[in-house]
This record gives structure tokens, C-alpha cells and sequence, in this order.
């Protein structure tokens, strides 16, 4: 089977650092948890950084940060994974789904700012499959209408804009580190601030509401335990200096892609030509005279793994039954995009011969 994604890393990278780990018994809270928060700080150029347990649990506490409330309006991209939605509605908050632009897949301008009133609490712009196209437009809306961002950048870690990289643009950045992103550390995530204030609230937030006085814990607030263990951090730290150099070869293949598949009527995602995208997905639009489930299932029998762009989440069942909003673009894209194989030992030759072969009709 060709996999969509390989994790970047092996067993042999950590093994020293995991053995040490086991004979200390510093499981939690010590210095690789530490080390990973300095090197994604300084990878992103973000002043703060705090890890968590999944981007799910990061972006909770980011809407918390901001101080959400129930009935408070919070506007989302509406292409995305449903987890940007779901940390929404959990804090009884109300999702506005905003659409998106149709080549790039990300919030459109003009329709948040639309969308704003004066029950607008937060926006969350998803860096859709990675691509940060149109953040720093969205982030001077916000500004005007002193409106909090919150970027969630999940798939999005190494991409930036305008030579600044993702994690420093929004008022709060979101990251996940689970198997399908370019980093994994099997379930992660990151919350990452230049903000002092959201800094201080985040500090206390996430170590239960207390402050440390002297020694002596002070449970000054309520607060969470979203923690990633020592462990897990570990596998981040090897993989952040690879980084770079796993997205110049993600890029050349997204390129091969694009010069096999173009003349045949599929679209790829586009970028700004400000924004460096770290291509975390090789997502096409597939031609309208092509069924593109019928395209995955045929795929899948040649042991070609591939999956949707990703979803409307407008469209989903629970959003549409309780809010009944619909976006075209975000519906359409939904709809009619596909995600190919993109990791080191694809055969891009060959993953494209059978698409060709499934458009060309050799299937019928
Ligand atoms: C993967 C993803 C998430 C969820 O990340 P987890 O770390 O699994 O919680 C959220 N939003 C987007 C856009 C994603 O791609």
C-alpha cells in the first residue's frame, strides 16, 4: 500500500534519550518538555510557547484564554477538520461558519468581515491542509474590529507569510503534532503567543490555576492539566530540525504532481506568492466529469491510499441540524477534492499513471 503519510521519524533517534528518561523516572514536566517549548519558539519566532496533549485541547484553551462564553459568536473557517468547531460549541459559544476562497481553501476577507457583530468574541482562521494564504489580511480585520485571533494551524507548523512564520501572526496559534501533521509526537499539540497577557493566563490555566509561591502552590483560579509528557517531547525536539528540509521535499513532489496531473483537469491547492507553504497535503480539485469517491475507491484498489481534501463543517450532520448554515465554496470543495500520497517513498509516477488511467476510462 502507498501511505498518504510516513512519520518522519525512527525508533533509533530517541532510543538514548528514552532510555534515560526510564532510568531517571522524569516522565513529566522536565527538561525535554522544556527544550522542545525553547526550539519551537525559536523555529516560529513566537516569544511563548506552551505544549499540549493534542491541537483539540489547544484550541480549547485558547477560546478560554480569550475568555469565551456561552452565547458569545465565534467565527470559523468553514473548511477544516471538525475539531475546530467542536471546541466552539463545547463552551455552549455559537459557530458562525465563514466561507472560503476557492483556490487557497482559507476564510475569505470579505466574508468575515460580514460576518462580524458585536457578539463576535473570536475568530479562528484554519490554515487549510497547512496553507497560511490570506492570514496577515485577516489578522489587520481583526485588528480594526479589535477582534482576538486565533490560527488554527494544526497542519500548518514550518508554512509562514510574508517570510514570518505561522505561530507568530495570530494573537494565539494552535498546533498539532498527531500522526497525519509533518511532526508527530503520536498525540500532541502547541499553543504559542507573543502576547504577555495571554502568556500570564495561560501559565496558570494550564498548571491547574495555581502559581508557585516560594514553593508552595497557590490555587488562584480553576485550570487543566492539557500536559505533554517527556517522552512525547523528546520525539518532537529530533524531528524540528528536519523540518526544513522534509518540506523542500514535500514541495518537489506536490511539483511533480502538478506537472503530471494539470494537463488533466485537476487544480491544485493555491498559495499566495508571499507565503512559503510547508505542503502538509498534496490536495487536488478533481475534474466535475469525475466522481472523485469512485477516483479514491479505484485508487485503493490499485493499494493507493488517498483520502477527501477535507470537510464542510457547515455540512455536518450535528452543525446542520442545530444551525443549518450553508457556504458553497466550502460545500463544493468538500465535495470534490482529493488528498494524494506525499512522503519519501511514494512513486509519484506511479500514483499518477492510475489516476491518468481512472480519468482516460481504462476502468470501464
Ligand atoms: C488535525 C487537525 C485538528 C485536530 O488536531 P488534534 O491534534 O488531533 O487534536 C484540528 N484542526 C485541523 C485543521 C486539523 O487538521
Amino acid at each position: 500500500m502507498t501511505r498518504l503519510i510516513k512519520p518522519y521519524i525512527s525508533f533509533d533517534e530517541v532510543e538514548k534519550e528514552f532510555r534515560e528518561i526510564f532510568e531517571s523516572g522524569i516522565f513529566t514536566k522536565g527538561k525535554y518538555v522544556h527544550e522542545f517549548e525553547k526550539v519551537l519558539k525559536q523555529y516560529t519566532g513566537a516569544n511563548y510557547c506552551f505544549l499540549a496533549t493534542s491541537a483539540t485541547t489547544a484550541l480549547s484553551m485558547a477560546l478560554k484564554v480569550i475568555d469565551v462564553k456561552p452565547g458569545d459568536e465565534v467565527i470559523v473557517s468553514d473548511f477544516s477538520f471538525p475539531a475546530t468547531v467542536n471546541v466552539v460549541e463545547d463552551l455552549y459559544a455559537i459557530p458562525i461558519f465563514a466561507d472560503v476562497d476557492k483556490t487557497t481553501y482559507n476564510m475569505r476577507p470579505e466574508e468575515l468581515e460580514s460576518k462580524i457583530t458585536n457578539k463576535t468574541k473570536a475568530v479562528i482562521f484554519v490554515d487549510a491542509l497547512g496553507n497560511p494564504s490570506g492570514i496577515t489580511k485577516i489578522k489587520k480585520i481583526c485588528n480594526k474590529y479589535q477582534i482576538p485571533l486565533i490560527e488554527d494551524a494544526a497542519c500548518a507548523l514550518g508554512s509562514s507569510e510574508n517570510g514570518i512564520k505561522v505561530g507568530s501572526i495570530a494573537d494565539l496559534t494552535c498546533f498539532s503534532f498527531h500522526p497525519r501533521k509533518l511532526l508527530t509526537t503520536g498525540e500532541g499539540g502547541a499553543i504559542l503567543t507573543n502576547n504577555e497577557r495571554y502568556k500570564k493566563v495561560l501559565e496558570v490555566k494550564l498548571a491547574h490555576g495555581a502559581i508557585n509561591n516560594n514553593g508552595k502552590f497557590d490555587f488562584i483560579d480553576y485550570g487543566y492539566n492539557y500536559r505533554l509528557p517527556e517522552l512525547q517531547a523528546v520525539m518532537g525536539i529530533k524531528q524540528v530540525v528536519h523540518l526544513d528540509d522534509i518540506i523542500r521535499r514535500r514541495q518537489a513532489i506536490k511539483a511533480e504532481y502538478v506537472k503530471k496531473l494539470e494537463h488533466y483537469g485537476f487544480i491544485p491547492q493555491a498559495t499566495d506568492t508571499n507565503v512559503n507553504h510547508n505542503t502538509q497535503s498534496v490536495v487536488f480539485y478533481v475534474p466535475k466529469n469525475i466522481n472523485r469517491d469512485a477516483l479514491c475507491i479505484y485508487l485503493k484498489e490499485h493499494e493507493i491510499e488517498s483520502t477527501i481534501g477535507t470537510y464542510c463543517l457547515s455540512d455536518c450532520t450535528y452543525y446542520v441540524k442545530k444551525y443549518n448554515q450553508r457556504n458553497p465554496i466550502a460545500h463544493d470543495l468538500f465535495k470534490h477534492t482529493i488528498t494524494l500520497p506525499c512522503q519519501d517513498d511514494c512513486n509519484i509516477n506511479e500514483v499518477c499513471n492510475v489516476i491518468i488511467s481512472y480519468v482516460k476510462g481504462d476502468n470501464k
